[in-house]
């Protein structure tokens, strides 16, 4: 739908608007933040609602109308003060002073319906004091790219912001990796805190102490309020986030995530995955496999996601060792090992079918499965929907029907390593009472939507979008993303 740019007489009815807002981050002082107006814009076509999040906010989307968001999400009525969060980071490797809320401000903070405050944070509201020489803006392309990657994230079990709204704005942008113009669009995420890494890096910088303690007391106050009343807070907060980091990066992994650009900027405090870029789903199982086209060295590919993940808390100490001392941060990152390969391996093994499985064998079938998918480069998602599609209680006493209703099965002569991987399987499933066949039915279906995210698809509901304003098939493949076999 599109709004004409009059002012909206139900202002004051907008449930958006009469959210119970806390200005956590506001109380802070501004140290934290500079205060930004947000721009006008020309259209305001809602074309993006996430309905699912509503509930959790304590909203019916039933009493929530179209206008609503427009009101609240593009026009930006009613609510002040907007703030551009000050931030640094280390960006492929060197550090940038010169980063910032560029294209983006929070908008305001809320407490969900389960106790845990959330941020509405913009994307593409307009330029702040840290645009450097960019617009401020988003492109409608990478609205709807960030939507659905934060959809398919979630269905994937992956700890991740999610998009509320996003709006087309009516503006032409240029860009350099997408033909020009092309469209514009504000996007409002919701996610569990905008406070990164980076947010810390900079209090360092500028060598302000006294603020990296107060935003700490802060994030462990609203993030980790378990711990508020620990002697030891500041070393079990490290400890928390290192094992909250490891699990997210186990989540993209299993998931077949390439987040694209993890510079310390684009990682949460609260351990939560957010800001999708040019990310990418692999195609298939390739180590290599890089998401940006401009990470030339390939920095951020797929395998190095975890050792990444672990150099940016390495690299988070620097600005903490004001407020914890350096044998406990350092005791804190030793267990980022641990924690990755557990939570991998435990994702894994669900993916295969096994909600737990504790065998000596476990092991060698994830070996195996990473062999099969890296020698064969069968498309690492539609290998674990084929096995989720296809599966059979037979496959409990007959080896040679493991996948064979699926074109994923090797030709004969290159099926040495598939026939170790069939042999492996084939004798964990015997470890199960033939009635539990059906529960491992069930978590191959539920750890393996049939959709994957994989750019193609992308490219395919883009097109109708530029070339006929279609927005059905969008719509469908958000629909298809939730679906389960
Ligand atoms: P990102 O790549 O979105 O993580 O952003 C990295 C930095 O560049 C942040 O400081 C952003 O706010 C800023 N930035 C990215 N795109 C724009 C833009 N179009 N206009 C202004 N700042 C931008
Ligand atoms: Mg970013």
């Amino acid at each position: 739908m599109t709004l004409a740019k009059t002012p909206n007489t139900k202002n004051t009815l907008n449930p958006f608007l009469t959210l119970n807002y806390e200005p956590a981050l506001a109380s802070l002082g501004d140290d934290y933040y500079d205060e930004v107006v947000a721009a006008e814009f020309p259209q305001h076509t809602l074309r993006w609602r996430n309905d699912d999040l509503l509930p959790a906010l304590g909203l019916n989307p039933q009493d929530v109308e179209d206008e609503d968001f427009l009101t609240a999400f593009s026009l930006f009525q009613g609510r002040k003060p907007f703030l551009a969060l000050r931030y640094h980071g280390y960006q492929f490797g060197e550090y940038n002073p010169q980063l910032g809320d560029g294209r983006g401000f929070l908008y305001g903070q809320v407490r969900g319906r389960d106790g845990q405050l959330y941020d509405f944070g913009t994307k593409g509201s307009g330029r702040t004091p840290y645009s450097r020489g960019g617009d401020g803006m988003l492109t409608l392309k990478g609205g709807v790219r960030e939507v659905l990657a934060a959809e398919a994230l979630h269905q994937l079990g992956v700890k991740t912001s999610r998009c509320l709204s996003m709006i087309e704005t009516g503006l032409s942008l240029w860009r350099g990796d997408e033909p020009s113009p092309t469209r514009s669009s504000v996007m409002v995420r919701m996610s569990s805190s905008h406070i990164r890494f980076g947010t810390f890096e900079r209090l360092y910088y500028i060598q302000r102490h006294d603020l990296i303690q107060k935003l700490l007391d802060h994030v462990i106050e609203h993030y980790y309020s378990h711990l508020v009343n620990e002697p030891d807070k500041y070393a079990l907060f490290y400890g928390e986030l290192v094992r909250r980091v490891a699990e997210l990066v186990a989540q993209w992994m299993a998931a077949g995530f390439c987040h694209g650009v993890l510079n310390t900027d684009n990682m949460s405090i609260t351990g939560e995955s957010f800001d999708y870029g040019p990310y990418a789903f692999i195609p298939t199982y390739d180590p290599y496999f890089t998401a940006a086209y401009f990470d030339y060295y390939k920095r951020y590919c797929y395998s190095q996601q975890p050792g990444i993940c672990q150099l940016n808390l390495e690299l988070l100490q620097q600005p903490l060792r004001s407020v914890v001392n350096k044998a406990d941060l350092e005791a804190g990152l030793a267990k980022f090992g641990d924690d990755y390969f557990a939570a991998y391996r435990s994702l894994m093994l669900k993916k295969l079918g096994f909600e737990q499985l504790t065998i000596p064998e476990a092991d060698e079938l994830l070996r195996l499965t990473m062999q099969f998918l890296q020698d064969s480069q069968v498309g690492y998602h539609y290998f674990f929907a084929e096995m989720a599609r296809t599966f059979s209680a037979k496959w409990r006493d007959e080896p040679g029907l493991i996948l064979n209703l699926s074109d994923v099965l090797p030709t004969a002569d290159k099926s040495a390593i598939f026939d170790n991987w069939c042999f492996i399987y084939h004798q964990i499933l015997n470890n199960f009472h033939p009635d539990e066949m059906e529960n491992i039915a069930k978590t191959l279906n539920y750890y393996n939507p049939k959709t994957a995210l994989l750019r193609p698809v992308i490219e395919s509901i883009w097109e109708p979008i530029v070339q006929e304003d279609n927005w059905q098939p969008f719509n469908n493949l958000l629909q298809t993303i939730k679906e389960r076999g």
